[in-house]
C-alpha cells in the first residue's frame, strides 16, 4: 500500500483535478491511498465564513460563492454524476443548516464543524472524477478513521482507538484490487463525534497517520515544487534541491518552518521506518526527494528558512522576582492552553522572552499574561534559521537587519530581526 497526498493547491480548479487522475493512472495497479485537502483556497473562506457566523453577519454570499465553484467544477471533471452532485448539495445543505443555528462562543470548535467541508467537498469531486476517468475508488470519511481529543484547531490524535477504528473500518476496504481509497487530509473526530482538525496545513499529517495505521511502504506528497529545497525558491535565488536527507534533518527543517512537509508529519514515518517522497505533480519525470532513516548523505550545504511576521514577547515579574520554574511552568501553561507555539524562546534573570506567529490567538495571550505580568512585545520580526551555517550565508541573511536575539549550537544559528 503507498500513501499518496495531494494539497490544495494539486486540486485548485478542474484542470488540477484532471491532472490529478493523471497522476494516478501511472500507478494503476498499485494499492494506494490517496489524501485529498480543500481545493485552492478554500481553507481560507471557509475560515471568512467561521469569522463571519462567528460576529452574526451574514454568511450567505460566501457560501453561494463556494457552492458555485465547487458545483461548476463537479459538472466539469464528472458531467454526468448525478449521485455525486447530488451529495455535494447535500453536504452544502448540511453545512448552510448548521449556519442558521446561533454560535455557542466556542468559536475553535465551531471552527472545525464549518473548515472541515473543504476537504469533504474536495474528495466528493476527486472521486467522482477518478470514477469518471475509469479509475474505480471508494470514497472514505477519514474521521471514521482519525480518532482525536476534543483541543479543536490542533487535535491530537489518539493512537491506539485509531488502530482499533483501522483494524474494524479501514482493512475491509483493501480486499479491492487494486486498492483506492480517497479519504480527507485535516479532519478528525472525537469520540463523542465532534469533527476536529489537525492544524492548518495538517494533511501531509493526515497522510503519515493512514501510513502509520496501514504501515504502508511508502509517502508521497505531491507538490507544485520537485522537492525539498535548501530554503523556499519562491524566495531565493539559487537555491538547491536536497534530493535524499534524512528524518531527523527533515523534521529539523520543517520544525523551523520550512513550509513542504507539516511539522508533524515524519514522527509516525520514522516509527514505522516508512520513507517520505515529495515529488512534483506537474513534472512526473522528476525525481523528487526522499526522506528516509540513512543520514549519510544528510548535506551539509546551509538551509534556510525565514519565519515572517513574528512577535518577540518580554514577560517580566511586576516585582521583578527571578523567572524561576514556577513562573516558568505558570507561562507555560498558558501558551498550552492557548495553542500558541512557542518558535525560540530564552531568558535573562528577570525577563522570558519568547517569539510566536503573529496571530489572534497571541494577541489574545498576550492580554492574559498581562495580568501577571509586565508583557511587551515587537511586532513585524522576522525568525530567520540556518541549518549548517556559514559566515557567508549568516552574513547574507542579516544584512542591513536589526538583529534582536541571536542563538548558535553546533549546526543551528538562529536570529530574530526587524
Ligand atoms: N486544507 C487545510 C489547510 O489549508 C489542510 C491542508 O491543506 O493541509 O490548511
Ligand atoms: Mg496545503
Amino acid at each position: 500500500m503507498r500513501v499518496f497526498k495531494f494539497g490544495g493547491a494539486s486540486v485548485k480548479d478542474a484542470a488540477g483535478v484532471r491532472n490529478m487522475a493523471e497522476v494516478l493512472r501511472q500507478f494503476a495497479t498499485d494499492d494506494l491511498l490517496v489524501v485529498v485537502s480543500a481545493m485552492g483556497k478554500t481553507t481560507n473562506a471557509l475560515e471568512a465564513v467561521v469569522w463571519a457566523y462567528s460576529e452574526g453577519r451574514d454568511t450567505k454570499e460566501l457560501m453561494e460563492a463556494l457552492r458555485r465553484s465547487h458545483l461548476s467544477v463537479l459538472a466539469e471533471v464528472a458531467p454526468d454524476d448525478v449521485a455525486a452532485a447530488a451529495e455535494l448539495v447535500l453536504h452544502f445543505d448540511k453545512l448552510n443548516a448548521y449556519l442558521k443555528g446561533k454560535p455557542s462562543g466556542n468559536v475553535d470548535r465551531e471552527y472545525d464543524q464549518i473548515v472541515s467541508y473543504g476537504e469533504l467537498w474536495s474528495t466528493l469531486i476527486v472521486s467522482a472524477h477518478l470514477k469518471h476517468a475509469g479509475l474505480a475508488n471508494t470514497w472514505l470519511d477519514a474521521r471514521t478513521i482519525v480518532r482525536t481529543d476534543s483541543s479543536y484547531r490542533a487535535a491530537k490524535v489518539e493512537w491506539t482507538a485509531c488502530e482499533n477504528l483501522a483494524e474494524r473500518y479501514l482493512k475491509p476496504l483493501l480486499s479491492e484490487k487494486p486498492t483506492r481509497v480517497v479519504t480527507q487530509g485535516f479532519i478528525g473526530r472525537t469520540a463523542d463525534g465532534l469533527t476536529t482538525t489537525l492544524g492548518r496545513e495538517g494533511s501531509d499529517f493526515s497522510a503519515a497517520i493512514f501510513a502509520y495505521l496501514l504501515e504502508a511502504v511508502s509517502v508521497t506528497i505531491w507538490k507544485d515544487v520537485p522537492g525539498m529545497f535548501n530554503a523556499d525558491p519562491k524566495l531565493f535565488p539559487d537555491t538547491k534541491m536536497l534530493s535524499h536527507i534524512s528524518y531527523r534533518e527533515a523534521i529539523e527543517l520543517s520544525y523551523f518552518g520550512a513550509s513542504v512537509i507539516h511539522p508533524r508529519t515524519l514522527q509516525p514515518l520514522q516509527k514505522k521506518h516508512i520513507p517520505l517522497y515529495v515529488r512534483s505533480f506537474m513534472d512526473l519525470n522528476a525525481a523528487g526527494s526522499t526522506i528516509d532513516d540513512r543520514s549519510e548523505n544528510d548535506s551539509l550545504i546551509p538551509s534556510f528558512i525565514v519565519k515572517p511576521k513574528q512577535l518577540l514577547i518580554s514577560i517580566t515579574p511586576h516585582d521583578l522576582s527571578f523567572i524561576v520554574e514556577e513562573n516558568l511552568s505558570g507561562i507555560f501553561w498558558l501558551f498550552a492552553q492557548r495553542n500558541v507555539r512557542i518558535d525560540l524562546m530564552q531568558n535573562s534573570a528577570v525577563a522570558f522572552s519568547v517569539v510566536v506567529d503573529d496571530s489572534p490567538r497571541s494577541r489574545e495571550l498576550i492580554e492574559e499574561l498581562r495580568k501577571g505580568y509586565e508583557v511587551r512585545f515587537n511586532d513585524s520580526c522576522e525568525l530567520i534559521t540556518v541549518r549548517h551555517f556559514d559566515d557567508a550565508t549568516l552574513t547574507k541573511l542579516t544584512a542591513g537587519k536589526e538583529v534582536l536575539i541571536e542563538q548558535r549550537s553546533r549546526s543551528t544559528a538562529r536570529f530574530v530581526v526587524k
